[in-house]
């Protein structure tokens, strides 16, 4: 075994042992504004979230409307939105917000009725991620109102480049049908503050895929910092790195594709 070999098998055995010791530290399972809600989390027929507040942006409906409400947190962040986009130029119009149980269930008992039992449109009461009060569908003046080609808008692409400046995620990316379990939805933006949304942003992730890849993503750090202090090489870039390949004289780290970065010994 070479030099190589050993400090390769060191470092994978050891990082292995480790790994149930990782801490997620991105995505807090305590903290109201990280929650996970879907099917497989649905929330308590009287869940309210505290602090309801009306926003002061452009509304679609007009009047003092549940939708109109959002978490008072999320709705100051939404009002910088909106006003940061504003002012280059881009109008966004909030469409829709906070849902109440009872009005989940309403529309769920209404489309069931007209569409049958096994209609797949509507979320089952508790299910809907509106209920927690963090939740914007959002619409442009340029029209397409919950529409999948809201994203040929100038105030979709303002919001894709900028939501996550202001601790919004486009929650159902086009993408991410088979993580979500919902749509392509372009309108609706979630709010879980900025350092969370920008996590995602930067890693194209949706919101259920965060606390593996914050495993992996340590894990490979970590690996990638010793051997670089093993092997003493100076010259690098610290970006994270997903996959290695070990060959007999070098070690290759390939960042999702993109780089790739070779070490030979
Ligand atoms: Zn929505």
């Amino acid at each position: 075994m070479g030099k190589m070999d050993l400090i390769v098998t060191v470092l994978l055995i050891s990082f292995l042992l480790m790994r149930t010791d990782i801490q997620a530290s991105i995505l807090q399972e305590d903290n109201i504004y990280h929650q996970i809600v879907n099917t497989d989390n649905i929330l308590l027929a009287d869940y309210v979230p505290p602090n309801l507040v009306k926003p002061n942006v452009l509304f679609y409906n007009q009047g003092n409307l549940e939708q109109n409400y959002i978490e008072q947190e999320a709705a100051i962040a939404l009002e910088k939105m909106f006003n940061s986009a504003k002012q280059e130029g881009i109008t966004l119009v909030a469409v829709s917000g906070y849902r109440s149980y009872a009005r989940q269930l309403m529309l769920y008992n209404n489309a069931i009725s007209n569409h049958g039992i096994d209609y797949k449109g509507v979320a089952i009461p508790g299910a809907s991620e509106h209920q927690i009060g963090l939740t914007m569908d959002i619409v442009g003046v340029s029209g397409h109102l919950l529409q999948q080609s809201f994203d040929t808008t100038p105030e979709w692409e303002w919001l894709a480049q900028n939501a996550h400046l202001f601790g919004y995620i486009m929650r159902y990316p086009a993408d991410k049908e088979h993580v979500t379990g919902i749509i392509y939805e372009p309108w609706h933006f979630r709010y879980v503050g900025e350092e969370l949304a920008t996590y995602c942003y930067t890693n194209n992730l949706a919101l259920e895929e965060v606390k593996d890849f914050e495993a992996k993503d340590f894990y490979f750090n970590e690996l990638f910092q010793k051997l670089v202090t093993s092997l003493n090489i100076v010259n690098y870039n610290s970006s994270p790195f997903y996959n290695i390949d070990i060959e007999y004289t070098s070690i290759k780290f390939t960042n999702s594709g993109l780089q790739s970065y070779v070490f030979r010994v």
